[in-house]
């Protein structure tokens, strides 16, 4: 059996935190809209457990106690959108631990959110790039992002105090900012769930292809109408052949297996 693959969502902030451009949009509460659906595309495939760090949209729990649900994960995910002063600014940006190399997942991820984005009307939509951010010069294998600190250290309050860092199981640790909720366009494709729906999926197929994740077998659905799955056992031109078959049936366990004389027709 394939190895089951641990991420961990984390929709960034609260419920009706950070307020978008749009009346009544807010990061916190989109972010968790955006990964209740990454969550249900990411379901599709097997041999993955996803475990999300807000299962409520009211909760909001601190940045160490988001990072430390990731640090046996395979993929500690953050979900964000960005915001600026100023509407001008857009785009899509990804960052990784300092401690973990995320550009190939971060640049995939990304490159297929500002696809989705573009699909969804935002034509301007770019990508802004991928970066790490150490918590000071001091201190390069420490990170300044709360979920990427605690998720890659088993100690990080101590770790920036100056103690020397004790790596966690974490194999990735990463932040998207998927565009600006401060940019209109950007923050009317976010505010959209069928938008936002398309822009989940593309990142879901990468994060797939990524992990090698196989999709589940579909659910076999009932017959069309009047279409049957017969369980034949066999069918004797000499009733005693048939007679043993249904024997063998009983001593198998099958008690209610019989003799059933009829003349043959299409379906048998
Ligand atoms: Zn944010």
């Amino acid at each position: 059996m394939a190895k089951t693959i641990k991420i961990v969502l984390d929709p960034g902030h609260g419920k009706n935190s950070g307020a978008g451009i749009i009346k009544g949009f807010y990061e916190g509460s989109n972010n968790f809209e955006a990964v209740q659906y990454l969550k249900e595309e990411l379901e599709k495939y097997k041999d993955v457990q996803i475990v999300v760090t807000r299962t409520a949209i009211t909760d909001d729990p601190s940045l160490a106690e988001r990072g430390e649900m990731g640090r046996d994960a395979d993929l500690f995910f953050s979900w964000h959108s960005n915001a600026w002063k100023k509407e001008i600014a857009h785009g899509v940006s990804s960052f990784s631990s300092v401690r973990r190399d995320g550009r190939a997942l971060c640049d995939a991820i990304s490159a297929a959110v500002v696809a989705a984005f573009k699909e969804c009307g935002v034509g301007s939509c770019y990508y802004r790039g991928y970066s790490q951010k150490k918590w000071d010069d001091s201190l390069p294998t420490v990170d300044y992002y709360g979920v990427l600190r605690s998720s890659t250290l088993l100690n990080p309050t101590k770790a920036v105090q100056g103690k020397t860092p004790e790596d966690s199981a974490c194999k990735q640790s990463i932040i998207i900012e998927h565009g600006f909720h401060s940019n209109l366009e950007e923050c009317k494709a976010l505010n959209d769930p069928e938008k936002l729906k398309k822009i989940v999926q593309a990142e879901a197929a990468v994060i797939a292809k990524y992990y090698g994740l196989k999709e589940k077998d579909p659910e076999p659905g009932p017959a069309p109408d009047n279409y049957y799955y017969f369980a034949v056992l066999s069918a004797n031109k000499n009733k005693l052949y048939a007679e043993e078959d249904v024997a063998k049936a009983k001593k198998l366990g099958f008690e209610d297996a019989y003799v059933k004389y009829a003349k043959r027709d299409g379906a048998l």
